[in-house]
């Protein structure tokens, strides 16, 4: 994430800020991508302290425009949780739109999203997260940081985040955008495996069984090795992720001796396993940071040569 100015002073201002400390009080614009001082703020800002624009004839912002269904707000909790899985979600896409995903120059389908808790006033309902034909649906339980460590450490998930999860059940959206394209099915069959085999069984089998005991062979996560659909989502997910990583550590001003030069741009690099050698080596080196201070490692995976191959290539068909 690139680190913006304050259109009236210049001051630096983060990705999640509605106000410069001058008191301008501000807006992202996604089409833009910097922030303008625009009184067109999505009518979400009050609410769930959107800091997106929308366009001239909608009331919301792109992103929240995308959300068709949200938690029931009479229950306490939920808009807090709402909240945060919004933040999140704009994080997810504006990384996106670096690459060109869903901005005008992008005629294709959006997701659409259900932002949804399991707690209603009609009761406790069950939600199940997941990707179908366009349709996200996010468990906003997991906005709850306590719920989520559960979850986490329940199903031995490291990474279970809220931009993980969007990430995640974007890129199985995405893995629909892109079959049509060139050679993507091919290559990916080739690499990945025929995501045709029977996708119940597959997972019925992860959560009986668990994953193979030599999954780390040629996956970036466990839950990869459940079946092709799932190998993607997590390559594509970590593709995002150490895209991101990489980008902010240089907005950042950061630098790694002569592993990065000054102005490098990870979204715009065309050579997707340069870009994982800056990446991994970043969180190799943010990894020791962190322990500096009890916190857990930023990127606690390691990721044979053939797992790299999958993030290079879900990085080049992502960024294409
Ligand atoms: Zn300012
Ligand atoms: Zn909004
Ligand atoms: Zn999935």
């Amino acid at each position: 994430m690139k680190i913006f100015h304050c259109p009236g002073c210049r001051a630096d201002l983060y990705f999640d800020n509605l106000a410069c400390s001058c008191g301008l009080e501000v807006g992202y614009d996604p089409a833009a991508q910097s922030f303008t001082g625009s009184q067109h703020f999505c009518a979400n800002r009050d609410s769930i302290g959107c800091n997106w624009i929308a366009a001239p004839d909608q009331p919301l912002c792109e992103s929240c425009g995308m959300t068709s269904m949200h938690p029931d707000l009479s229950v306490p909790g939920n808009e807090m949780h709402w909240a945060r899985a919004e933040a999140a979600k704009r994080h997810v896409l504006a990384g996106l739109m670096r690459w060109g995903w869903f901005t005008a120059g992008d005629s294709g389908p959006r997701p659409e999203f259900h932002m949804l808790a399991e707690a209603t006033s009609q009761g406790a309902v069950d939600v199940t997260m997941g990707h179908a034909a366009g349709l996200v649906t996010i468990n906003l339980a997991e906005a709850d940081a306590l719920e989520r460590v559960r979850r986490r450490e329940m199903l031995g998930e490291p990474y279970r985040t809220l931009i993980g999860h969007f990430r995640h059940e974007i890129a199985h959206f995405l893995f629909e955008r892109l079959s049509g394209r060139g050679s993507f099915l091919a290559d990916f069959r080739a690499l990945f495996g025929d995501e045709r085999q029977d996708y119940r069984a597959a997972l019925a089998r992860h959560y009986a069984d668990g994953p193979p005991p030599d999954w780390q062979s040629a996956h970036v996560t466990a839950y990869a090795a459940a079946h092709p659909h799932e190998d993607w989502a997590e390559s594509a997910a970590h593709a995002m992720h150490l895209t991101d990583l990489t980008d902010s550590f240089c907005a950042a001003g950061l630098g790694l001796g002569d592993v990065i030069a000054q102005g490098y741009d990870a979204f715009r690099d065309t050579d997707p396993a340069r870009l994982l050698d800056r990446a991994i080596a970043i969180g190799v080196a943010m990894n020791h940071v962190n322990r500096a201070v009890g916190q857990p490692d930023i990127y606690p995976f390691v990721n044979t040569a053939v797992a790299r191959e999958k993030l290079g290539f879900a990085l080049g068909w992502l960024s294409a």
